[in-house]
Formats: structure tokens, sequence, C-alpha cells
């Protein structure tokens, strides 16, 4: 299929996006394209202006540590997030997630920041964002604006980004001492999008129970969902009764739709065994990051 007429503009600045953005309410951001692309084709979208930001790399592209904090470029590309070194060492949940997306000419094209502008609800990035706590930098004419984790998705393939708006960073937490992290997902094939995903990020005590854990799940709503009296319950526990807990609330915790992918049961199932593996491989990853000894 072909899509409806529009008007392709290619941004020569930052500037000039917004410029485009502030004039034409109905217009759309093109990043990598692979989500944009097959939308136009299938006239699910119909946008009379298209503005290409391809060509601002210098400007919003790259990875930097800034203080306890890592800042990603909107149009840095998957592949850059996959084999990034200072993300392996500080972020190494960004790594781990380009991984399971896509296919390699996926992610040669797509965009962190596509990624979380598109706000699929089973998508990797976005249950990261999600899980670390992250913070989108929203620009437009009217000015610069940070939207935090929790209020950045609405809905399905809904974000809090007005149409005026260009994602340009996002921002996320570097990882410290006795940190760890894991996402684990199950689909149809490899590349394909997750029935399921879940994500842990634990931080533990000097003798090895949890202090905090937070969890995410991707698929099981219209947004990635955070359970914050489960995390609760996890707290000051070992890890082998976080476990249990997990088990036991889960499966009442989550409401996952029924679709021609899977059932909603299969969904609830899941959303428990894999929120378990993640949560058991991001203990042992936070037991391996613990103090130099002077
Ligand atoms: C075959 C295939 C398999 C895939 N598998 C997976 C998968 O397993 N997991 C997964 O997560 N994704 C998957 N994807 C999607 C892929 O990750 C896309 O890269 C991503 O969803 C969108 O990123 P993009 O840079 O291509 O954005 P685009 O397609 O260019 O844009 C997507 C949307 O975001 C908006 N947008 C883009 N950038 C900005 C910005 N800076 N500011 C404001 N709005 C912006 C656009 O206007 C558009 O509405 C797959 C795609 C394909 C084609």
């Amino acid at each position: 299929m072909k899509p409806a007429p529009f008007r392709y503009v290619r941004a020569r600045s930052v500037t000039e996006a917004l410029e485009w953005l502030a004039r034409e309410p109905g217009a759309k951001v093109l990043a990598g394209g692979q989500s944009l692309v097959p939308l136009l084709n299938m006239r699910l979208t119909r946008p009379d202006v298209v503005v290409d930001i391809n060509g601002l790399t210098a400007q919003l592209a790259g990875v930097r540590e800034e203080g306890e904090r890592i800042r990603i470029g909107a149009l840095t590309r998957h592949y850059q997030l996959e084999t990034d070194a200072l993300l392996r060492d500080r972020c190494p949940l960004i790594p781990e997630a380009e991984r399971l997306i896509g296919h390699p000419a996926v992610r040669s094209r797509g965009t962190i920041g596509g990624s979380l502008a598109h706000a699929d609800p089973a998508a990797e990035l976005p249950a990261v964002f999600r899980l670390l706590e992250g913070t989108a930098v929203a620009r437009s004419r009217r000015g610069v604006r940070e939207i935090p984790a929790d209020r950045f998705f609405q809905g399905y393939f809904t974000t809090d980004l007005a149409p005026d708006e260009l994602l340009t960073e996002v921002i996320l937490p570097a990882r410290r001492e006795r940190q760890g992290g894991a996402l684990c997902e199950r689909a149809a094939r490899h590349g394909d999008f997750a029935w399921v995903l879940a994500g842990a990020w634990v931080t533990l005590w000097e003798d090895g129970r949890i202090r905090t854990a937070r969890l995410v799940w991707g698929g099981v709503s219209d947004r990635p969902v955070r359970l914050p009296d489960v995390e609760a319950e996890l707290a000051d526990r070992t890890l082998e009764a976080a476990r249990q807990v997990l088990r036991d609330l889960v499966p009442r915790a989550v409401e996952p739709p029924d679709d021609v992918h899977a059932s909603a049961a299969f969904r609830r199932r899941l959303a428990t065994v894999l929120a378990d593996q993640a949560l058991v491989a991001a203990a042992r990853r936070a037991e391996a990051i613990v103090p130099t000894k002077e």
C-alpha cells in the first residue's frame, strides 16, 4: 500500500523542526521510520506534513554521563545503544533490551526517541524507561519541559507529548553499588513483539536481602505497568521470600488483555513466571556489583 499524500520536510535544525511542529499541529516527526512508515503505508495515520529529523544527529544523537545520570539523545539508534560501552557499564538494561528488539535492519534505523514516542505497550524500551524511572526531555517553541516516566505513557500508543513537542533526550539513572536489573520476555519468535515482558530492578542490603525492588510489565495493559503495592511487599525480604510473594500476588494484580496472540490466562501466567525470572537474575547481578575494597 502507499501512503496518502503529504508534504515532506527535512529539518536543517531543531529550531526549524519545532517551527514546523508549531505551524502544523497534525505534523508527524520521522525518526527511524520503523513504526511511522508502516502506519503511513496502511493509512492508519494521514499527516499533512512529515518532518524528517534524520539530518539532526549532531544535535539529537549520542550517549553521555552527567554525574549519576545518563543522557541519551532521542535520535540515538537501537544498534548504537546495543553496543555502547558507557551504557553496558552504567545502564546495562538498555543494551540488554536492545538485543530483544526486532532484527538488525530494524535496529539499524529505529531510535530510542521513536520507540518511546510510539509507546507500544509491549515494547522493550518504554518498559525499561518506566522501570528505571527515567525522564523525557521535550522541546517546543514554548520552551523545554521534563516529563517523568510515570506520566509519559497515557494509553495505547499515546504519550504526554503535545503535538508541537519534539522528544529530544532521555535521562536515566546510572547504576550504583548493589544494584542490578534484568528483562525477560516471551514472543512467538525472537525479534517479534513480546506476548509479555517483565523487568526487575533490585537494590540489595549488605547482607544480601532486598532493599528495594521495582518491577515492570509490558504486554499486559495499555502501557508499561508497575505495581507499587507488590513492590512494597518485596522490601527487606530474602530473595526466596520475595519470590514467594511475587508468585502469590502477581496473578491477582495483573489484568492482561485477551487477543488473537495470547489469552488473558496465558499472559497472566507469563507475567508471574517472567517477573520471577527477572527478579532472580536482577538480584544475582546486584550481588556482583559490590564496592571495591580500598
Ligand atoms: C519488523 C519490525 C519488528 C519490530 N520489533 C520490535 C520489537 O520487538 N520491540 C520494539 O520495541 N520495537 C520493535 N519494532 C519497532 C522499532 O523499535 C521502532 O524503531 C520504534 O518503535 C520506533 O522508532 P523509530 O525511530 O523508527 O520511530 P518512527 O517510526 O520514525 O516514529 C514512530 C512515532 O514516534 C514519533 N516520533 C519519533 N521520534 C520522535 C521525537 N524525537 N519526538 C516526537 N515524536 C517522535 C513519530 O512521529 C511516530 O509517531 C519493530 C519494527 C519493525 C518494522
